[in-house]
């Protein structure tokens, strides 16, 4: 904590992460007298540089631009790039060493990596946004390479800006590469990028639920958030028969108790995406519930997928959550509940996977775009769907086998910290002290 100050989001993920590995590691003295873990919270290289650009009255406006490269020991950094103003080191580094493990799971080589700027895309018009990216990747693209560094999205970073950086990476290496995922389908992009982590994060919601001969078919789902994660997840609840009654924005939540069907969900698609609008109009338009300020945790469900933004869901949410009956709990966002509200679902004994498992799904479809790249051959939107399907389960029966405590239950959180664990853990001793 003295070598990192301020860095709160960065001590909150290490402390997660090895308070629930150190039992694992001392009964492994390797990792202990190799200080695997020592060496992973270190980043390998941190990038911090200066990103200006001109608005459009012709002022110059100042940004920070980041990327963390914190493993390469499997394969490229990789993880994706967030424009926000709340962006700074300490949740970039969380991001970023949550990544490491998250990849590992995927089975895929990639290492991890996050970055971004204090940039906020909101208010900003289409030229605004590609100068300021234009000018981010003019720094940028000596770090990156499809063989060194892939980024891809995040919050605020959607197909939009990834089509502005690649153009920009493009001109200035004068290379046409897999040097970003999450690219356009008409420029060497993947199908089902854009849905992956929300179909991801119901594929592993179901997975659980298979496990206790129960399925989404019927339950009431609350999900936060109405940006790339919560509208995909929200597409694949309602082909598994559930029914999704909220959605969320930084200024407050809809509760629509009907649910929220395909054409209501083509509203908030378009709303989101394409008008760059308020959830509030949602509820103007079908006459739903409108909540100013407000997260949507104190609404009955069988079912939470919080998929906005870390530290969203508290600790009095959890307990309103398990008071009012929920029971699955999948995090399609990052490290969206906080210390105290996981150990309210550990205690509970519900379902609850971190997001380092659940929300896996959009990094391993970016790690086969990077594989179709190479290819210079694409798949059919079935084949890559398959595939994620396959991800996470592979990702769930890791889960299981890490964190079984007992023929009833399965500590999720554990299982995805040693399974994430192992496969960074012993590539680095097998490389040595580097
Ligand atoms: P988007 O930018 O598409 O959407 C983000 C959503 O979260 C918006 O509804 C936004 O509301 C809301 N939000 C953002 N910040 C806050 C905040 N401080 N308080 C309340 N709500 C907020 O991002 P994504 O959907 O891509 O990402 C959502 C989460 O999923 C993030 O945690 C991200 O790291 C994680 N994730 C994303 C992946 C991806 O492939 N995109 C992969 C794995 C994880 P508003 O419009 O008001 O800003």
């Amino acid at each position: 904590i003295a070598k990192n100050p301020n860095e709160t989001e960065f001590h909150q993920a290490v402390q997660e992460v090895a308070a629930s590995l150190m039992p694992f590691i001392n009964e492994n003295p390797k990792y202990l007298n190799n200080k695997v873990l020592e060496r992973m919270v270190e980043p390998e290289r941190v990038i911090i540089f200066r990103v200006p650009w001109i608005d459009d009255k012709g002022e110059v406006q100042v940004n920070r631009g980041f990327r963390i490269e914190m493993s390469s020991v499997i394969g490229p950094y990789k993880g994706g790039l967030r424009f926000h103003p709340t962006v700074n080191l300490g949740i970039l580094k969380f991001l970023a060493f949550e990544q490491v493990f998250k990849n590992s799971l995927t089975t895929l080589p990639m290492g991890g990596g996050k970055g971004g700027s204090d940039f906020d895309p909101k208010g900003k018009s289409d030229n605004e946004v590609m100068r300021f990216c234009q000018s981010f990747m003019t720094e940028l693209q000596r770090h990156i390479g499809p063989n060194t560094d892939v980024p891809a999205g995040d919050i605020g970073v959607g197909g939009r800006e990834i089509g502005y950086l690649f153009g920009q990476y493009k001109r200035i290496k004068n290379e046409f590469t897999g040097v970003l995922t999450g690219k356009g389908i008409e420029y060497s992009g993947s199908l089902i990028r854009p849905e992956a982590t929300g179909y991801g994060t119901v594929y592993f919601a179901q997975e659980m639920l298979k496990l206790k001969n129960d399925s989404l078919e019927g339950k009431v789902v609350v999900i936060s958030g109405s940006g790339n994660v919560a509208q995909f997840a929200t597409e694949k609840v309602l082909d598994m028969g559930g029914k999704v009654v909220t959605l969320s924005d930084s200024s407050g939540f809809i509760y629509d108790k009907d649910g929220i069907d395909r054409e209501k969900l083509e509203y908030v698609m378009q709303l989101k995406n394409i008008r760059r609008g308020r959830i509030k109009e949602y509820a103007d338009k079908y006459g739903a519930e409108y909540h100013e300020g407000k997260t949507p945790w104190g609404i009955a469900c069988d079912v939470a997928l919080p998929c906005a933004t870390q530290n969203e869901l508290n600790e009095d949410d959890a307990k309103t959550l398990v008071k009012n009956g929920c029971f699955v709990v999948a995090e399609g966002a990052n490290m969206p509940s906080t210390a105290e509200a996981i150990d309210v679902f550990l205690e509970a004994k519900i379902l609850y996977a971190p997001g380092k498992a659940a929300n896996a799904g959009g990094v391993a479809v970016s790690g086969l775009e990077m594989t179709q790249n190479s290819m210079r051959l694409p798949w059919t939107r079935e084949e890559v769907d398959e595939r994620l399907q396959q991800i996470m389960t592979s990702i769930h029966d890791t889960c299981v086998k890490y964190g079984r405590e007992d023929e009833n239950y399965i500590d999720y959180q554990k299982g995805a910290n040693i399974g994430g664990f192992i496969k960074v853990a012993e590539a680095m001793i097998a490389q040595g002290v580097v």
